[in-house]
Formats: structure tokens, sequence, C-alpha cells
């Protein structure tokens, strides 16, 4: 193959042909069209323009930089936030400051109190989602936003300034498919994640919790019980709601055998919503130092899972197993403990594909699936069942300033249970 700079002169023709070739790749993008019309009810041909369209916020969007054009071209009035940011998959996140849009008609404000961290702004950071979800940076993450309401537009009608909610993965979605009107928003094809999604205000991507403050559509804004703990109640924002969903869809109760693998900020959640819809809850652990904090959480027993003989004692006895372990591990190992009809649900997202051995599902009828967050429904319902049973995250309160050393623990499994960022340590920088 020829170096880059042995490329010979462009030739007239050469330049005559990319002329052809643009003209035909332009009347490619208009796309004729019949239309009847006018009075006479007469059918005439018209051109419609075809534009690169990106799937706001789906999984597997990639955000072209381009195709938004960016907040100075549209002149949308903005405020400075601080906020911490990676500005590359191998970066350490750092001061900075980023544009927020003034609150429109239906935004609320709020000055953001405490930020969970969740592993999956680790995967984010380090760009390992790329194959689904590609970084585009800088990225300022954070998706378990706990804050104080500063300001909210005139069509707002739930909040008011001084009001503490809540913010998790979502920051918009259409309101009008049927994935929104039966309250699953994570799954509208126009949904906007709360970071690295396109920001159909100000252009770019969108930036999350690590800040002083956010500007988010009301629908989004979820109210948070008065007597729960603020930086513990952070984490029911993503981990919260995310274990509670699936356990209530597939009927977690009294009565049953539930496995929960993986004690980090999912896993320990978790526990304490099985033990509170009454199951008998194992923990599934790598870590044998957890075993103490597992049964005070709520465990009635707990199992090193890379302890065979262990692992076997609960083979075929398992309903329903919550899979939030980060990283690649054998699954089979699992499917094997569930019963007939057995439920495994994957939460936690490794970015590597797991291999599944048919016979672990075709015996005993087994069932493999995953899911996804929550709408929002099912988040206000999940955070008003907290209020009610005084559930909130086991926290580690640290400032901004340790960001980076949490991540460096988060990915030794060396959390109990979750990384809460106090955001008044903002002010400093
Ligand atoms: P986390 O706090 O880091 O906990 C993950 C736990 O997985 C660890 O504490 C550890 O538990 C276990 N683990 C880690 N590496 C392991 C390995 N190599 N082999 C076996 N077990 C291992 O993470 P998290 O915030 O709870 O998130 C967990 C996963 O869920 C992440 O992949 C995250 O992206 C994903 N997530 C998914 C959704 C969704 O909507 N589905 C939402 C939020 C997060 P032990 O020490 O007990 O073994
Ligand atoms: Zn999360």
């Amino acid at each position: 193959m020829p170096a880059p700079d042995a490329r010979p002169k462009r030739s007239r023709w050469k330049s005559k042909a990319s002329l052809v070739a643009r003209r035909w790749r332009d009347a490619l993008r208009r796309v004729p069209i019949l239309c009847r019309g006018g009075r006479a009810g007469r059918t005439s041909l018209v051109f419609v323009e075809l534009r690169p369209r990106v799937a706001p916020g789906s999984l597997g969007a990639r955000v072209k930089r381009n195709a938004i054009p960016n907040h100075d071209d549209m002149q949308k009035p903005t405020y400075k936030a601080k906020a911490y940011s990676a500005a590359s998959a191998t970066s350490k996140l750092a001061s900075t400051k980023i544009n927020r849009r003034e609150p429109t008609d239906r935004d609320v404000q709020m000055e953001i109190l405490f930020c969970g961290i969740c592993h999956s702004d680790f995967h984010a950071v380090r760009n390992e989602w790329s194959e689904f979800m590609a970084t585009t940076y800088p990225i300022v993450p954070g998706h378990e936003i706990v804050g104080r309401v500063t300001k909210v537009g005139s069509a707002v009608t739930r909040y008011k300034p001084g009001d503490i909610v809540g913010v998790g993965c979502m920051v918009h979605s259409d309101g009008t498919c049927h994935q929104c009107k039966d309250g699953f928003e994570q799954f509208c094809p126009n949904m906007i994640l709360t970071y690295n999604a396109p920001d159909k205000h100000l252009g770019g991507v969108t930036y999350g919790g690590y800040s002083d403050s956010i500007v988010v559509d009301e629908h989004f804004v979820l109210r948070l019980p008065q007597n729960l703990n603020l930086a513990s109640a952070a984490p029911l924002l993503c981990a919260g709601v995310t274990t509670y969903a699936p356990m209530r869809r597939y009927g977690v109760t009294k009565g049953q055998k539930v496995g929960v693998v993986g004690l980090g900020g999912l896993g320990h959640m978790a526990v304490k919503f099985g033990r509170a819809f009454g199951a008998h809850v194992v923990v599934f652990t790598t870590s044998p130092n957890k075993k103490e904090d597992a049964l005070r959480l709520g465990a009635d027993e707990v199992v090193i899972s890379r302890n065979a003989d262990e692992m076997k004692k609960h083979e075929g006895s398992l309903d329903f197993i919550l899979d939030a372990v980060s990283a690649d591990h054998d699954i089979n190992a699992y499917l094997r403990l569930l019963g007939r009809d057995g439920n495994l649900t994957l939460v936690g997202a490794p970015p590597k594909p797991l291999a599944v051995a048919a016979f672990n599902l075709i015996l005993r009828h087994r069932v493999l699936t995953g899911s996804a967050i929550g709408g929002i429904p099912v988040t206000q319902e999940m955070l008003d069942f907290c209020g009610k049973n005084n559930i909130t995250a086991d926290v580690e309160v640290i400032p901004i300033q340790k960001v980076n050393e949490a991540y460096d623990r988060l990915v030794k499994s060396d959390v109990k249970y979750r990384f809460s960022i106090d955001m008044a340590s903002l002010k400093s920088e």
C-alpha cells in the first residue's frame, strides 16, 4: 500500500469524478415523495432531504460531535457550573467548568448536594462499553443525584425552590411513545441519559451529577421522602431502582429463596429489598471479608462463591437470583442454583459477553433475563417504599477531591457499599 504522502496529485478527471459523485450523494439524500394536494387534488413529485440522524440516548447511539450544533451557535442562555470531568479513557477526573442551560418553562434547576458513584460511571469514564455506548469526552459522570431546588420554570407545577429532590439516570424522553406511556421511559427511542447522551438543548452531550448544579425537565425530577438521610439516599436513584424494579417485576416475596450475586452498590441494595419483601436472602460473594456485613445488611446466608462445596449445597434451590457483578464471571455456576422456572436477572453489565451453557437453561426451564434501571413511576414507588421502610444505602461520604481514589477502590471491590460525594466540597475548587 502506498504511503499517504505518496498519493498522486488529483487529476482534472478525478476532481470531475468526485464532483459527480458528490452530486449523486446529494441526490440520494433527497427522497422523491408523491404528494396529492392543492384544490385540484393534483399529484406532484416533491423531494425531501434526508439528514443523518442519531437516535438520542438510545443504547448503541454514537454521538456524532458535529451532527449537533454547539451551544454557541444556538445562543441559548447558559450559566457556568463547577464540575469534575475526565478528558479521555485514561485520564483522571479533574476540576472544570461546564455550561448549564438557564431553566426553560418545564425545567427544575437544583443545587446538587450529594451524588453517588455507580460502577457505570467507571465503565463510561474508561469507555469500557464502547461497543454499546461509546463515550464522548470530556465526560462528567454521575446519575445518583440529590439536590435542593433553586429555580423552577413557569410551567413547573410539582416543585418549588427549597424542595429536596432526586435525579437518576435519565433527563428526557419524548413522553408520547408507548414506552413512555407505560412508564418505561428508559426504553423510549428518544430517551436522554443524564450524562454522555446528546444534549438537545445545548448541543454536545449531557453532563451528569459530579457538579454543583443541574437543570432537568420536571418529569425526570423525583420527590425524596423527608425522613431519609440525603447522602445515603442518593444511591437509591440508580442502585435502588435498578434492584427494586426487577425484584418487584418478578414477584420476589415471602417464602422464596433469593440469591444476590456481588455485594457492591447494587448488591447491597438488593439484599435490603429482598429482606424487606420477606424473602430468604442468600448472598454470593467473592470477598470473605464481607460476610459479617452481608448478615448485618439482612442476608440469611452468605456463600463464598469461589468455594465449590458451598455452592453445591444450593444447587436447584433458588427461586430468583439478581446478578450485580461488574466484571467477567461464570453465570453457569449461578444458573445451576435455580430451581424449576427459576429466574436469573442480570443487572450487572460486564463489558465482555458472558457464556451460557444451553443445558443450564433447558433443564428445569430456567429463565435468564436482564433489567435496565427503572422508569419514573417505579423510581418514585421505590423512593416512597424506602421512605416508609427507612431503607437507604450504606455509604462512605467523600469529598469530590477523592473521586479518583474512590475509582481505584471500586475496581478492587473495596467499597462499603457506595461512595456518596458531598458536593459542598466543590465550592473550594
Ligand atoms: P460495585 O459496587 O463495584 O459492585 C460490583 C460487585 O461485583 C463487587 O463489589 C464484587 O462483589 C463483584 N465483583 C467485582 N469484580 C468481580 C469479579 N471479577 N468476579 C466476581 N465478582 C466480582 O458495582 P455496582 O455499582 O453495584 O454495579 C454493578 C454492575 O451493575 C456494573 O456493571 C454496573 O455498570 C451495572 N449497573 C447496571 C444497571 C442496569 O440498569 N442494569 C444500573 C446500574 C449499574 P463481591 O466482593 O461481593 O464479590
Ligand atoms: Zn448507575
